[in-house]
């Protein structure tokens, strides 16, 4: 498959050509409805007698506009791929060369193996480099990238309407691309590519295992859910990862354990080098399990995605993942219940030691928590929302020992009857903590649709209130 390249004899070798090209649509997972987009690209080159005979316009450029690592190279190879024709890539980083000159005669040149070896997707990437707009960068180097972003032009201009060099570009700047670039016969057309989202994520791993040694019963939506806001590069990696850790320890097969792993690797996280204890892997899913518990009876918060014992980077411990309204937290707009609710679910971690472990034998593995529910106290003091009511302002605390102080006295009984109410809730939820420990304890996960399975046969909840 793919094209062949005609070389004459005597001339030098393509240096742009990428050969190794042969990418196929199956390839890029998690598009959606972005590929319809991409395959009237390769119908350009497959029927493109049929559009101009139309008078459909065929665009000389093709904008991919997304962060690094979503996949635009690949799709760019991808189409060349199901068209069947050459790729010719580059960086637009190379082009911005110190000598007068250089870039203008290497864009050339590109074209020209192009032209030669017809049809041809040329793909330039981070064409920001050399198509800011222009004026924005002052000194000489702006001068060189003019005569190179002019000679651009011009060989799009060359190819206008023709469909047979088409030029796909990648940027993440599309909104500092100089207007000449993006005006209509060059690149016209603007594809966003977002990042994945969770069935992307499990679509793009998927692709990614085709040729490893998966075990039998993996888990990528487990994995999709702990990799929130990663990239198909990051995927890619993760499932590199590991196999290699599967290769060195001379296993056969890779487990969803391997990918949580590789996973936490690629965050940036490490995963804890101290061995952990049978009773320490206990108390870390206690922790986690009576917090979801606790959380599964508040409204913002009963929506949980993921509970897990795997530490992540910034996290000691574990995490309960939240499916909350983002942006509801960010404008501070959450309610008084609300709050009230979230110091409760910070706070459950030490209720629940109290009452598995015993006064007696209780740990400080919650302090961190703790320190949460006391600093969310006090701002809950300081917005006037406790019983006493009283609106400190933030200075009035830092200047005045007295305001501080009765912020103090009120933020900490606001604690305790948080506490007390985590107390109550757990001791009647017990069936559900020790299930929620007991399925962490052995797979370190527990995800959302298995949460609210639990949540329904063993959970305790408070009866919903009263619609007013
Ligand atoms: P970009 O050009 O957007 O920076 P790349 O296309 O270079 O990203 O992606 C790097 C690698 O990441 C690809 O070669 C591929 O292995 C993987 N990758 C990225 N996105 C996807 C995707 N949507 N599906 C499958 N693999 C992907």
């Amino acid at each position: 498959s793919g094209a062949r390249v005609r070389r004459a004899k005597g001339r030098r070798p393509p240096q742009f050509l990428d050969l190794d090209a042969d990418v196929k649509f199956a390839d890029v997972a998690g598009l959606g409805d972005i590929r319809k987009e991409l395959e009237e690209i390769v119908d350009f080159f497959t029927y493109g007698e049929k559009y101009r005979r139309r008078g459909s316009k065929i665009p000389a450029g093709i904008l991919l506009c997304g962060e690094p690592g979503t996949g635009k190279t690949l799709l760019a190879k991808a189409v060349a791929g199901e068209a069947g024709v050459n790729f010719f890539s580059i960086s637009a980083s190379q082009f911005v060369e110190i000598y007068v000159g250089v870039g203008a005669s290497r864009v050339r040149a590109l074209y020209n193996e192009a032209r030669e070896n017809a049809p041809a997707v040329v793909f330039i990437d981070e064409l920001d480099a050399v198509g800011r707009q222009r004026g924005l960068i002052g000194g000489s180097g702006g001068q060189e990238r003019d005569s190179t972003l002019n000679q651009l032009l011009t060989c799009l201009d060359g190819f206008e309407g023709k469909g047979e060099v088409i030029t796909i570009a990648a940027t993440n700047r599309p909104d500092i691309l100089d207007t000449a670039l993006v005006r209509p016969g060059r690149f016209d057309r603007k594809i966003y590519i977002p990042k994945p989202g969770t069935k992307g994520r499990a679509e793009i791993l998927k692709v990614h295992a085709r040729n490893k040694p998966m075990a039998e019963e993996v888990d990528y939506d487990a994995v999709a859910e702990m990799t929130d806001g990663m990239v198909g590069a990051q995927l890619a990696n993760i499932l590199d990862v590991a196999a290699l850790g599967v290769m060195r320890d001379r296993r056969s097969e890779i487990t969803t354990d391997d990918m949580l792993e590789a996973a936490q690797l690629e965050e940036g996280g490490h995963p804890d080098p101290r061995p952990r204890s049978d009773y320490l892997l206990w108390m870390l899913a206690l922790n986690e399990a009576s917090m979801a518990a606790f959380a599964a009876n508040c409204p913002d918060l009963k929506q949980i995605q993921l509970v897990t014992i795997i530490p992540r980077m910034g996290e000691e411990k574990g995490a309960v993942r939240f499916k909350t309204d983002r942006t509801k937290f960010e404008l501070q707009s959450v309610s008084r219940q609300g709050m009230l609710d979230y110091i409760a679910v910070q706070l459950a971690p030490r209720a629940a030691d109290e009452i598995w472990n015993g006064v007696d034998n209780m740990s400080t593995i919650w302090a961190d928590t703790v320190d949460q529910a006391r600093a969310a106290a006090r701002d809950f003091v300081y917005a006037g929302l406790s019983d006493k009511g009283d609106l400190y302002g933030l200075h009035d605390c830092v200047y005045n020992y007295e305001s501080v102080k009765s912020v103090d006295v009120e933020a900490l009984k606001v604690v305790n009857q948080c506490y007390d109410r985590a107390l109550e809730f757990l001791k009647r939820n017990q069936t559900l903590v020790n299930k929620l420990v007991e399925i962490l304890v052995k797979d370190r996960v527990v995800r959302q649709v298995e949460f609210a399975q639990l949540v329904a046969t063993y959970g305790n909840l408070d009866p919903p209130p009263p619609s007013p």
